[in-house]
Formats: structure tokens, C-alpha cells, sequence
């Protein structure tokens, strides 16, 4: 590492963390932002995103959802500020299908900290959850909500408090390995590095065409509603359910109303945010109010504010993390497909690790860097 110099391209979700960490190990690093750490026009925005110990769909990320909570916790400390609010999580799910069979297996092996109800159980514990009939719950107790543009921006500066620069509003237009080095065009300069990190998120196929071959870029919306006259949403917690009525939903900070969000086939495809349609129809939010009708009796379904936030996908729904697929001192984290906020912290390091050359500190964790062959699977 010594003498070497290190550049982060995007400093949203992942790179903000892997600044951090490429800081923290003493690295000699950069970070390039097209906006500013904690912006809302990525995959950041929108207040809240939830944080589960509860793995539904690949129970092999359970030690990877540990180590992230442990990194969140430094995280918080280093910063002085709150993160996250871990007050609990439902995830809820159809008696038998496949993601309930996965998640009561993940409940019990996260033992006390996840509580299984059953229909009726569920029904008179969680009243303000209108349950289909063959609906169970389960509580994961040391879930809850992440702070999402507070943690980009608690994480950016904590890079720039170890040492590392950020320069924001600043868009890098091309990047090219040539031999040993690589170099980035950005504000009519270029810059040369000697490893370079792209974590562009939803710009990525844009930034790096070689990688759209990989991706499928998606605008997402999300909803926020209030209670209906007369009803309460007060103590309501945040859930995920799960296949094959995929939603999720989170209450705001000040508990008022609740943001609700659903799943990939109502995801606008797109091919990048900079030309996508801002413009939130009806028909769009249709999906949206349909679960605020059918799931929750006391939510008005006209929401009070949607937003619209953008995320690329891989064909498997597993990220990439990984080098390009020709430039060998180019490390890409891409395609967190809907589901990277929870475990950034421990991406970041990851992403640290490999390009350092150390070990990942979780052993068990390795099997995400041989994703590729997952990655290169048809659309
Ligand atoms: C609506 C919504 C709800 C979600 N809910 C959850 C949830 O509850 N739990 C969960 O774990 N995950 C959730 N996710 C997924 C999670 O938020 C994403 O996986 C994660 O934020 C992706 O991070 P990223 O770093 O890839 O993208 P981003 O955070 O968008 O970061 C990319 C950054 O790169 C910058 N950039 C792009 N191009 C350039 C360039 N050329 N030069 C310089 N900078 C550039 C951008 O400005 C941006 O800051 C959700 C996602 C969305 C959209």
C-alpha cells in the first residue's frame, strides 16, 4: 500500500464506507461525489431504510449482517451520531412458501431475538397489520430503522476527519487502466491512481458500459401516508412481507405516518437517473396504495408526498463486488438490488480489504466475491 493512491468514485451508500474504511487502514484515498454525501437523487434518500438481522431469501449473509451491525455501532461512536433506531421488525409471510421456510430458519438461528406468531397470535398482537388469513409473523427484535442520508454523511466525514478528500459536486466522466495505473477525467482534469473503486450505484452501466451487461437499472418509488380521520398509526412497526405479496414499510422519525414501498416488477425500468422521468403518474403509485389499502386499516391510501429514488439490480439480486471485467485495478460495487443499505458498513470493508490486499474479516464472507459467474447469469 505504501506510496499507492486510492480513488472512490460515488461516495452514496457504499463508497462512503469504503472511504471510511480505506481511511481508517491509512490508505491514501479520494473520493469523487456528482452531488454531495447524503444527497437524495441515488439509492440514499427518503429518510429510512430497514435494518433486520432476519435473511429471507440467502440465509448465508447472516455472519455478513453481523459484522455490519458491529461496524454500524463503530460507526456511531466514531461519529457522535444516532444511526439507527432499533426498536424491532415484523417480517411477515405466507404459511409454507419459500421465503417464510428461510426465514423461520433464520429465526431460529438467531434464537431469542426472533419471536414466531402464528396467524392469530400475529392478528392480536399486531392489530394494525390486516393479515391474509394464512399470514404468520415474526419479530426480529433487534431490527429496526437506519438513518440513511445521515450515515452517508456521518461516514464521509469520518473519512475526511482520518485524512481522506472528498470532491463533491464533481462528475468523473471516463476511467482507463493503462498498465498499472488508472486514470479518471473529472472537472477537465485527469487524475491518476493506482487502484480506483466505482461505487456510481444506478449510474453505474452509464460511468462503466462494460458493466450494463450485468445490471438492470430501476426507478423506485415510495409513499408516504397518514392515518385516516379518526385513526391511529401510533407504536406501528416496521415490516417487510414477503413473497409472493412483496411489500415493505417503515414509520416515519416522528411516528405520524408511514412510507411504504413495494417490489421489483413495478420498478421502472430506466437507463440512468440523469434522463429518467421524475414525474409520479397515478397508474405509478397504484401498487403503492393498493398496500396501504389491503394491509393497513387505519392508513388513508392517498399518499402524502412519493418520491422517486434509483437502484441498479444484477440479474441474480446478489451484488456485484468485484474487478471490471477488463481493468484489473478497478474494484466495482454494484447491483445491490434493493437491499445494500443494511450491510454497507461491512461492504465498505470488504471492498477496503480486497483492493488492499488483506483478508476479509469475515471468513465466511468470501463467497461474495466470487459472485461473478452469478453476475454474468441471462436476464
Ligand atoms: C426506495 C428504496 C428503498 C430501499 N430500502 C432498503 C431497505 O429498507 N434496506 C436495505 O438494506 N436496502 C434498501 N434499499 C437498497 C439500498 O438503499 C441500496 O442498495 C443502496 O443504497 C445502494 O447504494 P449505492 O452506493 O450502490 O448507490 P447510491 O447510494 O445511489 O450511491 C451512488 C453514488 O454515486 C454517485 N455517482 C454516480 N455517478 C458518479 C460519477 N460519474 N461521478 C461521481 N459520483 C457519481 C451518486 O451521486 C451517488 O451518490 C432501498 C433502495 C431504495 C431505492
Amino acid at each position: 500500500m505504501h506510496g499507492q493512491k486510492f480513488a472512490v468514485i460515488g461516495t452514496g451508500t457504499i463508497g462512503a464506507q469504503v472511504i471510511w474504511q480505506l481511511a481508517k487502514k491509512g490508505a491514501d484515498v479520494t473520493g469523487y461525489e456528482l452531488y454531495s454525501p447524503g444527497h437524495s437523487r441515488g439509492a440514499a434518500g427518503g429518510e429510512t431504510r430497514l435494518f433486520r438481522h432476519m435473511e429471507a431469501e440467502h440465509v448465508e449473509y447472516l455472519p455478513v449482517i453481523g459484522r455490519a451491525d458491529a461496524i454500524w455501532k463503530e460507526l456511531e461512536k466514531e461519529s457522535g451520531r444516532t444511526l439507527r433506531n432499533l426498536n424491532g421488525a415484523l417480517m411477515i409471510g405466507s404459511e409454507g412458501s419459500p421465503s417464510t421456510e428461510n426465514a423461520l430458519a433464520a429465526a431460529d438461528r438467531l434464537g431469542s431475538s426472533a419471536k414466531v406468531f402464528t396467524h392469530k397470535e400475529a392478528q392480536k398482537r399486531f392489530p394494525q397489520y390486516a393479515l391474509n388469513d394464512d399470514e404468520i409473523a415474526i419479530l426480529d427484535t433487534s431490527a429496526g430503522t437506519i438513518f440513511p442520508e445521515r450515515t452517508v454523511r456521518a461516514a464521509a466525514d469520518a473519512a475526511v476527519e482520518r485524512g481522506a478528500r472528498i470532491v463533491r459536486e464533481s462528475r468523473v466522466g471516463d476511467i482507463r487502466q493503462d498498465g498499472d495505473k488508472v486514470s479518471i477525467s473529472v472537472n477537465n482534469e485527469t487524475a491518476i491512481y493506482d487502484r480506483v473503486i466505482v461505487a456510481a450505484g444506478a449510474w453505474t452501466s452509464s460511468l462503466l458500459p462494460d458493466m450494463a451487461q450485468f445490471l438492470a437499472t430501476r426507478r423506485l418509488l415510495s409513499g408516504w401516508f397518514l392515518p385516516a380521520a379518526g385513526k391511529t398509526i401510533d407504536g406501528i412497526l416496521p415490516y417487510m412481507r414477503l413473497d409472493p405479496n412483496y411489500s415493505y414499510g417503515l414509520p416515519t422519525a416522528d411516528g405520524l405516518a408511514m412510507k411504504l414501498g413495494v417490489g421489483f416488477p413495478h420498478h421502472l425500468p430506466v437507463t440512468s437517473p440523469d434522463t429518467a422521468p421524475m414525474r409520479i403518474s397515478d397508474v405509478d403509485l397504484e401498487p403503492i396504495r393498493a398496500v396501504a389499502r389491503d394491509l393497513f386499516p387505519n392508513l388513508d391510501d392517498y399518499p402524502m408526498r412519493a418520491q422517486a429514488y434509483f437502484e441498479a439490480y444484477t440479474h441474480s439480486r446478489r451484488e456485484y463486488m468485484n474487478f471490471h471485467p477488463t481493468m484489473s485495478n478497478v474494484f466495482v460495487c454494484a447491483g445491490f438490488s434493493g437491499k445494500g443499505f443494511k450491510n454497507s458498513p461491512f461492504f465498505g470493508e470488504l471492498a477496503a480489504d480486497t483492493v488492499l490486499g488483506r483478508n476479509l474479516s469475515v471468513p465466511e464472507a468470501q463467497f461474495i466475491l466470487d459472485f461473478e459467474h452469478v453476475a454474468k447469469a441471462p436476464v
